[in-house]
């Protein structure tokens, strides 16, 4: 069994993306606790939570994307700090819904240079891991494709970034099928998806890895543009897609799409995901009878 679903929306009620993910046939959902624009967003009301929990064995695995305001990286003092605060918010939310993940991006050093801009991330999450002692929330750094002064783009800062904290029980990687594309590493064929593992093997570990994003690209590889396509109509293609639901190293990791919700309000989106996810199980290898113990050989 593959961990599949999609981010969803959590529009009337957070426990409302249990019942989405629910009708989808989804294993696995990504959500936004809060606005997804907006630093500051209100506690999770206790009706809501008590929805939420009960109804949180319908799924196998819930976790949580942060607000896209938050840069762990920039050379601001106010950003900074507003971002730190914007960061413990959300880990107070993703921690009442009891979420295993919160996914973040490492943010952009907007001229600071990487290094500095690294430091500064791992330095924001020490600090983030002192404030909520005894939390077992894991921190997921998601591999960018390193538009403008994005970091992330590079297995090296990732690596650099967990290396530099002092909880690594605390941190992990989600992994983007569309900005590890777009950021230059080829998953397009047998042969490109191992040298990449075995790149990420190398400097991180593919253990490190506790979610994915299934996007297809719209952009080249090495355009290091992030914009998501429907799976298997873009640049990225099928192939990908199909040595990956089919990586036993990766039979556990929740999977889940960010591809174009398209037009229609939100019954047109759940629509367009429905089609995404059926292509992507279709690509499942299942083997029509059970293999033969060996002592029966
Ligand atoms: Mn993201
Ligand atoms: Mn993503
Ligand atoms: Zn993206």
């Amino acid at each position: 069994m593959r961990l599949l679903g999609a981010h969803l929306s959590i529009a009337g009620g957070v426990s409302k993306s249990i019942e989405r993910g629910v009708s989808l046939g989804c294993a696995a959902i990504q959500i936004f606790t809060g606005f997804s624009n907006r630093w500051h967003s209100k506690p999770i009301p206790d009706e809501q939570l008590c929805a939420f929990r009960q109804q949180r064995d319908r799924l196998k695995v819930i976790f949580a994307h942060n607000n896209y305001l938050i840069n762990l990286a920039s050379p601001e003092p106010v950003i900074s700090s507003r971002s730190y605060e914007s960061m413990l918010e959300e880990m107070e939310r993703a921690q009442a819904l009891g979420l295993p993940y919160l996914v973040i991006h490492p943010g952009s050093h907007l001229g600071r240079g990487e290094e500095e801009g690294l430091r500064a991330v791992a330095q924001h999450l020490n600090s983030l891991f002192a404030d909520t002692r005894g939390s077992c929330l894991r921190i997921l750094l998601e591999t960018t494709a390193g538009q403008g002064s994005n970091l992330g783009y590079r297995f090296e800062h990732l690596a650099k970034i967990i290396s530099s904290v002092h909880s690594p029980e605390r941190v992990g990687i989600c992994f983007d099928t569309c900005h590890v594309f777009a950021a230059g590493y080829d998953l397009r064929t047998q042969q490109g998806y191992e040298k990449t593992f075995l790149e990420f093997d190398r400097l991180i570990g593919t253990s490190a890895i506790f979610a994915f994003h299934l996007n297809d690209s719209k952009y080249e590889l090495g355009s290091r543009k992030d914009r998501h396509e429907h799976i298997g109509q873009g640049l990225l293609g099928m192939e990908a897609f199909r040595l990956l639901l089919n990586d036993e190293r990766f039979a556990h990791v929740p999977m889940v799409i960010e591809t174009p919700k398209g037009k229609g309000g939100f019954s047109g989106g759940l629509s367009e995901d429905k089609r995404n996810l059926a292509v992507l199980r279709s690509l499942i290898i299942t083997e029509a009878f059970p293999s033969l113990p060996d002592e029966s050989l």
